[in-house]
């Protein structure tokens, strides 16, 4: 037990990578989680998981696609109803999209990470606002990328996505810090997930793990990160030891983001 005993956690992207290593970590500081993804499967298994590892966790998962804004405001009204309250909200839900350059991109794709990237973390933020301004308390946790303060090669609606991401930070910080509302974001860099693992295989489809050591070889601590540290960090902006942290877009790269 630690900084998030008793706290309700809600998480969008829960079922697997990021999302689901926050889960077990939260779990673990025995907080009340409410968990949202669209891969029904996925989020089947993590609840097995989770619940298999912590008998006494209070859970309640929804099947939802956080860019339909009805469905945002109808798992965010189920996650009330459920706990009475939302002491945490992790905005955690995002896609890549495919590797190509601006002029080679699908627009329909790129219209599709907009669509979850940055209008799903917007409706997000919508609606779960007002919940935490009725409360006078909240910790809102924004998922940005180390493609939310540098450019990536060929992936740029995703790296528009994420700057939008820690722009949207920096607001809800100065239209709701007077409520007792702490926003801010983080910016991972390579996170060995599901996620990561499929970008590999787009740069390199014949040879993914080299591209991957390719990539690792760039990193100051020469290996990517690990789930758990990213939740860890998540964890502690989410606590109230956070409590003056406010509006900042936190990397979580190994320092990767000084080398390039
Ligand atoms: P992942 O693909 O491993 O997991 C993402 C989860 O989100 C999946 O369970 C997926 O089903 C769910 N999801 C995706 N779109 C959704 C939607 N519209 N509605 C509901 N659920 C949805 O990805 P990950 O690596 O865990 O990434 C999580 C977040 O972290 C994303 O926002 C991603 O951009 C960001 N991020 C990841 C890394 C990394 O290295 N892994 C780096 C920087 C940022």
């Amino acid at each position: 037990m630690s900084n998030l005993n008793g706290k309700v956690i809600l998480i969008t992207g829960a079922a697997m990578g990021l999302g689901l290593a926050a889960a077990e970590e939260f779990a673990q500081q025995g907080a009340k989680l409410s968990l949202v993804d669209f891969n029904a499967e996925a989020l089947e298994s993590a609840r097995q998981q989770l619940l298999k590892a912590h008998p006494e966790l209070e859970l309640i998962t929804t099947l939802a696609d956080v860019s339909q804004e009805t469905a945002v405001k109808k798992f965010v009204d189920a996650t009330v109803q459920q706990f009475r309250r939302i002491d945490g909200f992790y905005n955690n839900a995002g896609i890549e999209g495919r590797q190509a350059s601006i002029t080679e991109y699908n627009v329909d794709i790129f219209k599709k990470v907009i669509d979850i990237n940055l209008m799903g973390v917007y409706y997000g933020m919508r609606y779960v606002i007002p919940v935490m301004q009725k409360q006078k308390y909240g910790k809102i946790v924004n998922v940005a990328s180390v493609g939310g303060i540098r450019g990536v090669l060929n992936q740029t609606p995703y790296v528009a996505s994420k700057h939008a991401v820690s722009g949207m930070t920096k607001n809800a910080a100065l239209e709701y810090g007077r409520d007792g509302i702490n926003t801010n974001a983080i910016a991972p860099g390579a996170i060995l997930t599901p996620m990561v693992a499929e970008a590999f295989r787009q740069i390199d489809p014949v040879d993914p793990k080299k591209a991957e050591a390719e990539y690792a070889k760039a990193n100051p601590t020469k290996r990517l990160g690990l789930p758990v540290e990213v939740a860890k960090v998540v964890a502690f902006l989410l606590s109230e030891d956070a409590s003056y942290v406010n509006g900042q877009t936190i990397a979580i790269d190994g320092g990767q983001s000084n080398v390039y």
